[in-house]
């Protein structure tokens, strides 16, 4: 199917959208391009969201994916600040909210993720903010400093990001969560109660198993957070991070397979043969764990970006890999290997006390998932041992004294 002067165009300018383009050329696409994104900026990172960002030690450029000349050089049509409407698969156009239309011969749909909002009375206040944007970013940190008052509801990364770099500022920072523990959805109980608990000795507030029925102000500006229980806390800012939602209604309008996500194949195709979709927005599968699954993180972005040039291109398509995440908050950086889907046993190897230990998912011998904190050895060779599907003994795993290496061999 490899067509070097087909025409691509490629819907969402962020992290996979902008390296989709660049892997494109790198691979020796000499077709159009046309890229098109409705921020206002060119293609950036956005983990220093939470982090760098909020401290000011990262701006727009800093976190640029590429320059701002690689565009033209690389003639790559970049359209910033424009939203694509709706797609005719018919026709190969896609409509733009300028007026006007792009036709394709291939697309790629890369439109990411949204913050999912709260329905609860004053959500709308100003003051009560989320986190997907450099403009988000920016709001954000204008409500942190020595003696602001920032509730987070969210116990995800997201929340525990932004309390870290709040406390860092020298603000106040109340995560509310509703279930019984933090990172519930991404990370293990011991892990919850680790990161629990390196956040309160750094100052940080929880309410756990708990609701929020209202956000209350004054003149239109947040004052409270109104809990399920009644009681009031006070605050500035509120920063809402309850997860993310696919940005799928493009796609499925059009007629493309949803599953909560664009259903994709290992070569990022959609259900049409002219269209493709990456990153965020995909339930894409996970050969390694036989089910399909929507993963959020830029190694994800990065992976299906290699999958649809190479498809496009006709190179073969990457080695298959492990799925992985990191977080950074404090001094603490946590890197998860896998997905624990149907793990049977745990193994915690190293010294929690300390900061740096790693907690194994077994599946039988073979490790499905390897959570480590300051642990890069465990990190690095728990996500090869994931690949290789080799067994482990137990034993090894958790004594410390035995090196990694050793323990693979
Ligand atoms: P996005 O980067 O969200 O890009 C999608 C783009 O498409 C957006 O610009 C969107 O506005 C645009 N778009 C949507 N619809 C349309 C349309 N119809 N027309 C035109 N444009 C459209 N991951 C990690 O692995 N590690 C981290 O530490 C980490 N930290 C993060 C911190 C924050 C604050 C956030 C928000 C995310 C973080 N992530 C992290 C997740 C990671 O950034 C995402 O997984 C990654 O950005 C996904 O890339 P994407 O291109 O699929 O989506
Ligand atoms: P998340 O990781 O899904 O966490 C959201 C948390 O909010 C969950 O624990 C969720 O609990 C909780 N929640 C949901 N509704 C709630 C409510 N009404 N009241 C209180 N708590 C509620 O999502 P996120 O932290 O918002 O992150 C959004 C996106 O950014 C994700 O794509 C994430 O991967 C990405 N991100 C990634 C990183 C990283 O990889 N380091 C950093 C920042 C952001 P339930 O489980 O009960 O729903």
């Amino acid at each position: 199917m490899a067509d070097p002067k087909a025409k691509v165009v490629i819907v969402g300018a962020g992290h996979a959208g902008g390296s989709a383009a660049a892997f494109l050329r790198q691979y020796g696409h000499e077709g159009p391009i046309v890229l098109i994104g409705d921020e206002p900026i060119p293609p950036y990172q956005r983990p220093p969201l939470s982090k760098a960002w909020l401290k000011g030690e990262a701006d727009a450029g800093s976190l640029a994916l590429k320059d701002a000349d690689w565009y033209a050089e690389n003639d790559c049509d970049l359209r910033l600040g424009v939203t694509v409407t709706s797609i005719n698969r018919g026709s190969k156009t896609a409509f733009l909210s300028a007026g006007g239309a792009v036709s394709y011969d291939y697309l790629i749909i890369a439109t990411g993720a949204r913050a999912r909002k709260l329905p609860i009375p004053g959500a709308d206040l100003a003051g009560v903010l989320e986190l997907r944007t450099a403009a988000d970013a920016e709001q954000l940190k204008a409500a942190l400093g020595p003696g602001k008052r920032l509730a987070i509801i969210g116990g995800g990364y997201i929340g525990l990001e932004a309390a870290a770099s709040a406390r860092a500022l020298g603000a106040w920072a109340l995560i509310i969560e509703r279930e019984p523990r933090i990172l519930a959805r991404v990370a293990c109980e011991e892990l919850s109660t680790f990161f629990q608990q390196y956040h309160e000795a750094k100052g940080v507030n929880f309410e756990l198993s708990a609701g929020v029925k209202a956000i209350e102000g004054e003149g239109g500006q947040v004052r409270r957070i109104r809990l399920s229980d009644d009681r009031a806390v006070e605050c500035d800012a509120v920063l809402v991070g309850v997860g993310a939602l696919p940005n799928e209604e493009l796609a499925r309008d059009a007629g493309l397979e949803c599953a909560g996500g664009v259903v994709v194949d290992l070569q990022a195709r959609t259900s049409d043969p002219s269209v493709f979709a990456i990153g965020d927005v995909t339930h894409r599968p996970l050969p390694l764990y036989d089910r399909q699954f929507r993963l959020e993180s830029v190694p994800n972005a990065l992976e299906q970006a290699k999958q649809v040039a190479s498809a496009i291109t006709g190179h073969a398509p990457p080695s298959p890999e492990a799925p992985w995440f990191w977080s950074d908050q404090y001094d603490l950086k946590l890197q998860i290997a896998g997905l624990p889907f149907d793990a049977d046993s745990r193994v915690v190897r190293g010294d929690m006390a300390a900061a740096k230990f790693a907690i194994f998912h077994l599946k039988g011998d073979q490790v499905q998932a390897v959570e480590a904190v300051n642990a890069p050895p465990e990190f690095m060779m728990g996500k090869s041992l994931i690949l290789s599907r080799k067994p482990v003994s137990r034993e090894k795993l958790a004594n410390s004294s035995i090196s990694m290496k050793e323990v693979a061999a």
